[in-house]
């Protein structure tokens, strides 16, 4: 390999505590921030651009020269230029010979080329030590300082001792790295950036779709039922009353699902008689987004307890209230206390109550400063083991609301049931396959199974 003067250079090891220089490729927004970055962190910077006329723009510290002068000053080059102009490179190849080529570019759609931008880099450079890095920090949050948010590098390349060089930088700046392996690693860190909450999508459209069915089921049977049948104008339900139905039966049914695809999981294995076997696509999705449905079922659970704690102040309550105690004064008659249903409404509160402070608690533990200060062991118990406590009080709380009340015919209006019948039917399925889970005569092959025990095994000894 011929090595000229500045490929020798390229991985000398730096022994003072002076830093090396950095060369960066462009001048436009990123290629400032991040000289000025590091500048600021005590690296030397010199530009490599078309223009070699200084621009008040460009970082007060820096040298401007052409791409071939500033390549030969320093052992590591940033590219802050778009991949479609990578080719003006191509010339530039045995000087970029040895050294570390950092690759930084974004695309604008998910997969746009059938390689990632630093694999293409590497096949213009074939000489140079191409690694991935910074694509995921924002030029803004560079030169704005804000960098709380994306603290994160990812950083990936084939050249150990490259990669280290780079990762190096990364923490000189005040940014965390993370390596991410080999080069083949660089098109999902591309395709990272211009994700939008991948894991959210499934909940998000599942929820809309549950809560505008359940909106228009409550609309027809309590707003339209009651004006054709009745001739009264509940519209106004449309405000509280109707949100106030919708949020905890959404709550309630998503928090189910969270607990649904784990024991359809568990059939699944006991079935086969093995976990090897690889789940099918829509569970293993499924099983993934259960933490955000665990977090939009708590949102709805809160809007509930919102819309209860204002009820005392809606001038419908108030009337129907005050029509109560008038209807009592004029008939002169004072309705005795009716201890069951005193019971009733105190255990159906005080199950919410509980329900409520241990879904906050699971939401709570779901954080990733919590989360990561509890080892697996704990976090398995508050997830699954108080998460199936809040689904038993929730789903008892709801069963208490109806009680008797479920069963008698004026709760059918349109032979239809009420929306809280129907909230029961996920949580009620989930919980009997629960507790059937736990014999120990099914609850042993199962523990078995995911210890790694077949009941075909696929090796013979
Ligand atoms: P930009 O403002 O458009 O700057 C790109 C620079 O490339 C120009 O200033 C120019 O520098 C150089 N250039 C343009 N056409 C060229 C050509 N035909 N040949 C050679 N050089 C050319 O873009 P940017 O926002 O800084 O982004 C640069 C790279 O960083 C992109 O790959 C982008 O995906 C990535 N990135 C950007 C951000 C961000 O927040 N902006 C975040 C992460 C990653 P000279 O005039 O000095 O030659």
């Amino acid at each position: 390999m011929n090595k000229t003067s500045s490929n020798i250079m390229a991985l000398a090891p730096n022994t003072s505590n002076k830093r090396e220089t950095v060369c960066i490729f462009g001048t436009g927004d990123f290629g400032r921030a991040l000289g000025h970055k590091m500048i600021q962190s005590g690296y030397p910077v010199v530009y490599g651009s078309r223009s070699t006329q200084i621009s008040n723009l460009i970082p007060k510290d820096a040298e401007v020269l052409s791409h071939a002068e500033a390549a030969q000053k320093a052992a590591i080059i940033i590219i802050a230029i778009q991949r479609q102009h990578y080719n003006f490179l191509i010339p530039l190849a045995e000087i970029l010979r040895g050294k570390v080529v950092v690759d930084i570019s974004n695309n604008l759609k998910l997969n746009q080329y059938p390689e990632s931008n630093a694999e293409y880099l590497s096949q213009l450079l074939p000489g140079a030590k191409v690694v991935k890095a910074f694509n995921t920090v924002s030029a803004w949050a560079l030169q704005s300082g804000t960098l709380d948010a994306s603290r994160q590098v990812f950083v990936c390349g084939d050249d150990m001792e490259a990669k280290q060089m780079v990762m190096n930088i990364v923490r000189a700046l005040g940014l965390t790295p993370l390596d991410q392996g080999s080069l083949l690693a660089a098109q999902g860190i591309e395709n990272y950036p211009l994700q939008l909450f991948p894991m959210w999508k499934l909940p998000i459209f599942l929820s809309f779709g549950l809560t505008a069915f359940f909106f228009c089921y409550c609309l027809a049977l309590d707003v339209i039922y009651t004006y054709i049948y009745e001739n009264k104008n509940f519209s106004f339900f449309i405000a509280i009353t109707i949100p106030n139905r919708v949020c905890p039966v959404m709550a309630l049914i998503l928090l189910a699902l969270v607990y649904l695809p784990g024991v359809l999981a568990a059939i699944i294995q006991l079935y086969r008689g093995t976990k090897y076997r690889r789940f099918p696509d829509w569970l293993d999705k499924w099983m993934l987004c259960r933490k955000q449905l665990g977090l939009i079922a708590l949102a709805f659970a809160s809007l509930h307890v919102l819309f209860t704690l204002v009820s005392p102040m809606r001038s419908f309550v108030k009337w129907r209230n005050g029509k109560g105690i008038i209807s009592q004064a004029l008939n002169n008659k004072t309705e005795p206390l009716d201890s069951t249903n005193a019971w009733l409404s105190d255990s159906y509160l005080a199950l919410g109550i509980l329900g409520f402070f241990l879904f906050v608690l699971l939401g709570i533990t779901s954080l990733p400063s919590v989360s990561n200060n509890v080892n697996w062991r704990e976090f398995r118990f508050v997830q699954s083991k108080l998460g199936y406590l809040t689904l038993i009080l929730c789903t008892a709380h709801t069963l208490v609301y109806g009680g008797k009340w479920f069963l008698s015919p004026s709760a059918y209006k349109w032979y239809l049931p009420n929306i809280y019948m129907l909230s029961l039917v996920v949580p009620c399925t989930v919980l009997v396959v629960k507790f059937v889970l736990v014999f120990p005569c099914v609850d042993k092959p199962l523990t078995q199974i995911r210890q790694g025990w077949e009941r075909t095994p696929r090796y013979s000894e």
